[in-house]
C-alpha cells in the first residue's frame, strides 16, 4: 500500500477533509485544556513512562505473576502466540458453549486479529456494541480511529445509515434521537447474548484483575447479562500494581477525549457464581517488537489516540489512508514491525514535527522512532526509486558550489518561462495543493555579495 495514494483519495473531498481536520483539532484542544488543569501533569507522564519501562524490562515476570493470580481468582487464562491462535481460542469457547451470537465492546486487539470476519465465516453473529463501532460495522468498515471509530462520518451520513438499518425517520439527524434508536436496537442484542467479548485496558499483575474502560457502559452491560466473558488482552497491557492505575486512568481519559475520567472503569477480578471469565493473552508480534531496541518503547502505548488527533498528516489524510488497524503516528511505528514491505510508506507519513511525542501520555519518542524506521527502510531498499534518484542528483549539486550556483540560475530562468502544465506536472508532488514561492530576482549569494557592507 502507498500512504500518499490513499491520502490523495481522501483529500479529493475537500469539505470532508477540512471538517475532519478541524474536528480532530477540537479534540486535541480539549486535551490541552483539561491537561492544564492538572498541575502535576508532566510528573504523571514521567511516572507512567517509568512504570512502563519497568514492565517492559521484565515483562515475563509480570505476566507469570498476573497469570498465577488470575487463575487463583478463578479466571481461565489462555495464551495466543498470534492472531490465528487468538481467533481459534475464541471460536473453541463459543463452540463449547453452543453460542451462535456474541456482543463485543471496543477492542483494538480483536480488530488487529480480524476476529469479526473470522467468527462470521464460522457462522457466529458478532454485534459491536460501542456506538461508533456499530455504525462502522453497519457499513462493513473498520474503525478509522482507535478511540473515535466513526469520526470520518458526519451526522447526516449516520442518519442515512440508521434509516436503512434501524428504520429511523428519514432525514432526522438529531444525535439524541439517533443514539436512542441505537440503544433500543442494542438492548435486544444484549439480552439475547450468552457470551460477551471485551478488550482489556490494564491487567494488574499483583492482583490478577483487569480493567476495561468505556464511556458507554456497553462492556459492563454485555458482561453482566452474559454467562461467559471473554477478555482479549495484548501482553503489553500489564501494570505491576493496582495503585498504578491512578496514574494511567488520569492520563488516559484526558489524553483521549479531554474528559477528566472515563465514564466506566470496570474491574474484573473473578467470575460471578455460575459464570465464567476467559482471559486470552496475545503476543501477535509484541515479543518481536520488544526485541527491537529502537522501537520497544512503542509497546508503552495505552491507545489514547492523542498522537492521531494532533498529527497534521493524520488529520488531513484520514484513518483509512494508513490501511492498518492502528493508524496515525503510533500505527506508523507498529505496522512496519508486523509487515515491513506492506507498510514501508507509513513512517514517511509524518512531518517529524514532534507534536505526537509532546502529547503522548507515556512519553513515547514517536517522531524519533519514525525517523529510525525511515533509515531502516531506506537501507533495506536496494533498488533505486524516484526519491533516491532525486536525492543522489541533489547530493551531487549541493556538494559542488559551482554546480549549485549554475543550477540555481538555470532554474530561476526556466521557472519564469515554463508553462504551469510543466512546473505542476506529476513529477512535482510537492506542488499538489501548494503554490511554488515567488521567485527571487537573484540568488542569496549574489545579494549578499552586493549588500554585505
Ligand atoms: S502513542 Fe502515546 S499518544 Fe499515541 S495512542 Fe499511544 S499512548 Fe496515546
Amino acid at each position: 500500500m502507498s500512504h500518499p495514494v490513499e491520502a490523495e483519495a481522501f483529500l479529493k473531498d475537500k469539505a470532508t477533509s477540512k471538517w475532519h481536520d478541524e474536528t480532530l483539532w477540537f479534540v486535541r484542544d480539549k486535551r490541552d485544556k483539561v491537561s492544564k488543569t492538572v498541575p502535576e501533569w508532566e510528573e504523571l507522564r514521567e511516572l507512567a513512562s517509568q512504570i512502563k519501562d519497568n514492565v517492559l524490562s521484565q515483562l515475563e515476570v509480570y505476566l507469570e505473576a498476573f497469570e498465577k493470580n488470575a487463575v487463583a481468582n478463578g479466571i481461565q487464562v489462555h495464551w495466543a502466540k498470534d492472531a490465528q491462535e487468538h481467533n481459534e481460542i475464541v471460536l473453541e469457547i463459543l463452540k463449547n458453549k453452543k453460542c451462535e451470537a456474541i456482543v463485543k465492546s471496543k477492542s483494538i486487539l480483536t480488530e488487529e486479529c480480524h476476529l469479526n470476519p473470522f467468527l462470521e465465516k464460522n457462522g457466529i453473529e458478532v454485534v459491536d456494541t460501542d456506538l461508533g463501532e456499530r455504525i462502522v460495522q453497519f457499513l462493513n468498515q473498520p474503525p478509522s480511529h482507535i478511540v473515535l471509530p466513526a469520526i470520518h462520518l458526519k451526522k447526516g451520513q449516520i442518519s442515512d445509515i440508521f434509516h436503512e438499518k434501524l428504520q429511523t425517520e428519514k432525514g432526522n439527524d438529531d444525535p439524541t434521537y439517533l443514539t436512542q434508536a441505537a440503544r433500543v436496537h442494542l438492548r435486544g442484542k444484549f439480552l439475547g447474548a450468552k457470551v460477551a467479548v471485551t478488550g482489556v485496558n490494564f491487567g494488574v499483575a499483583e492482583t490478577g484483575e483487569f480493567v476495561v474502560c468505556t464511556n458507554e457502559g456497553n462492556a459492563d452491560m454485555g458482561v453482566h447479562l452474559a454467562d461467559v466473558h471473554i477478555a482479549c488482552m495484548g501482553i503489553e497491557k500489564i501494570i505491576p500494581k493496582r495503585e498504578h492505575l491512578g496514574v494511567f486512568l488520569r492520563l488516559l481519559a484526558r489524553s483521549a477525549t479531554g474528559q477528566s475520567i472515563t465514564n466506566y472503569n470496570s474491574h474484573f477480578r473473578s467470575p460471578a457464581v455460575g459464570k465464567e471469565i476467559h482471559l486470552i493473552l496475545v503476543d501477535n508480534g509484541r515479543t518481536a517488537q520488544l526485541g527491537r531496541e529502537k522501537f520497544r518503547n512503542s509497546l508503552k502505548c495505552i491507545r489514547c489516540g492523542a498522537c492521531m488527533n494532533t498529527c497534521p498528516i493524520y488529520r488531513r489524510s484520514g484513518g483509512f489512508s494508513y490501511k492498518s488497524t492502528v493508524p496515525g503516528p503510533i500505527g506508523s511505528i507498529l505496522s512496519p514491525g508486523i509487515d515491513l514491505q506492506k507498510h514501508s510508506s507509513l513512517p514517511f507519513a509524518s512531518t517529524l514535527c514532534g507534536s505526537c511525542t509532546d502529547v503522548c501520555p507515556v512519553k513515547i519518542n514517536i517522531h524519533e522512532q519514525l525517523y529510525e524506521w525511515r533509515q531502516e527502510i531506506t537501507k533495506s531498499q536496494s533498488a533505486l526509486n524516484g526519491k533516491s534518484i532525486a536525492m543522489k542528483i541533489a547530493n551531487g549539486i549541493f556538494s559542488v558550489p559551482f554546480a549549485y550556483h549554475i543550477s540555481g540560475a538555470m532554474m530561476r530562468g526556466a521557472l519564469k518561462i515554463l508553462p504551469e502544465s510543466v512546473t505542476y506536472s506529476g513529477l512535482n508532488t510537492w506542488g499538489k495543493g501548494r503554490d511554488l514561492p515567488e521567485l527571487p530576482k537573484e540568488s542569496f549569494r549574489n545579494w549578499y555579495e552586493k549588500n554585505r557592507k
